[in-house]
Order: C-alpha cells, then structure tokens, then sequence
C-alpha cells in the first residue's frame, strides 16, 4: 500500500461502475488509477476521484507495467465545483488540467512543477474574481516546463539586463530597450503591457489575484500565449481553441 497526493486530472466511467482516474501526483508523476463502485451513492470515494479536486490517495501500486494501480480509499483535500463556475473559468481551469496532462510523464516525478501547479490551483480556487490573470499566470510560467520559457530578463537587440524595455518583438517574444529602440515609447498601454509581463514572471501565484490590470493588455497576453501553446508547443486542445477566438475582447 502506498500514499499519492495529486490532482485529478481526469475521470472516466466505464461498464457502470468501473473508473478510470488520472492524476498527477507529487510522489510518482502521472498515474492511473482504476476504482471500483465511484457512482454508488455510498460511496466514501466520491468527492476525492472526482475531476478538479486535490486528493490523498491510498493506493494498491503495482510494478508491473502492463498493470494498472488500484485506488483505496481516497480524501478530498479541496476541489473546485464546476457548477458555481462562469464558462470562462471553466475553460481557463480545463486548459490548466489539459496543459499539465498533455505534457507530463508516467512515473516522472517533478516536484518543482507539482509545487507550481498546487499554488496556481490553489489561488484559482480561492480567488473567484481573479482567475483571468491567474490563468495567464499559470500558461506564461508553464512554459519553464515544456522548454519554451520566454526570456523577459535581457534586451533582444543589445543582449543588456536593462530596467527599462519599450517594445516587445511578438517573433521573438522578448523586450527591447530603451537605448535600442531610441525612441521614447508613447504607447501607454504598451508600458502596461511589458510591467503586466514582468510582474507575472516573477510574483508568487498568491498575489497575482490581487492586483488591478489593464484588460486590453490581459486581452493580447492571453492571444500571444494561446498562439505559443498552439504552434510552439503544439498543444491544441478545445478549450485553448475557444480562448484563441480572442471572445474575450
Ligand atoms: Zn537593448
């Protein structure tokens, strides 16, 4: 018997009382896990298996490869009710769980990212009128871990670590300077846009539902992503299908 703290990522029902859960656990990576009797009204492993919840499992883990674990017992430590959710949200939580699905491992064990998906998801469930910028929080520094991590730090032209950027090269995805561009930069909302940028790429996912944006800017961070995570790197999912249609403007 082992002990699996992760999140469920997905949940089949298959042959009336057979389930299927994926989750991406702390301890072993991505794991299936298969469970018996979820849909019986009694059962005490309900809530904690269903998608969207972070659970501790019990778990009957098997070596074999060809074998699947089995689930014990199960305990919600929280979760997130779809129900009570706008539709934005629910995409911008689907995409999260299709993002960290699509792009993990069986057996990879990445505590670094587990730690960064538990603080992403805890302050989007905690924060019902912050998610936008928590989504765009989640999507930007994920990129660290599909290898497509945006370099916000150092001037495309001169190579400098500057403190003041003026542009940003869409190709690129990178800052240029002050003393690059050599121009003043007029474009208000461009300034907002690279101190929404920064700000994201280094502040803790806690405070980020707290501050006030510009929602034009949030608008053109989300399309620019929704762009890298289609033909970068190459996920295209229905929800990041919807988020691209830039409905939101
Ligand atoms: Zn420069």
């Amino acid at each position: 018997m082992s002990i699996v703290n992760g999140f469920v990522l997905n949940n089949f029902t298959f042959e009336d009382n057979k389930s299927l859960i994926s989750v991406f656990s702390k301890e072993n990576g991505l794991i299936n896990l298969y469970a018996l009797g979820l849909q019986n009204e009694k059962s005490k492993n309900k809530y904690s298996t269903l998608k969207f919840s972070k659970s501790e499992f019990e778990i009957f883990q098997t070596k074999d490869p060809e074998k699947m674990s089995k689930l014990k017992t199960g305990k919600l430590i929280y979760g997130i009710d779809i129900s009570t959710m706008t539709y934005e949200d629910y995409l911008y939580i689907t995409t999260i769980f299709q993002v960290v699905e699509k792009t993990s491992n069986f057996g990879e064990v990445n505590i670094r990212k587990y730690k960064f998906v538990n603080d992403v998801f805890l302050a989007f469930v905690n924060h019902k009128d912050g998610r936008f910028p928590i989504f765009l929080y989640f999507m930007l520094n994920y990129l660290d871990f599909v290898g497509r991590k945006w370099n916000l730090v150092t001037c495309l032209k001169c190579n400098k670590r500057v403190n003041k950027f003026v542009d940003f090269n869409l190709k690129e995805r990178q800052f240029i300077c002050f003393g690059c561009e050599k121009k003043p930069n007029e474009d208000l909302k461009m300034e907002l846009f690279i101190k929404t940028l920064e700000y994201f790429s280094f502040a803790k996912a806690g405070k980020i539902p707290v501050e006030t944006y510009d929602s034009q800017v949030l608008v053109k961070i989300n399309r620019i992503l929704m762009d890298e995570y289609k033909n970068e790197v190459g996920l295209m999912t229905t929800s990041i299908g919807e988020l691209s249609k830039g409905r939101f403007i």
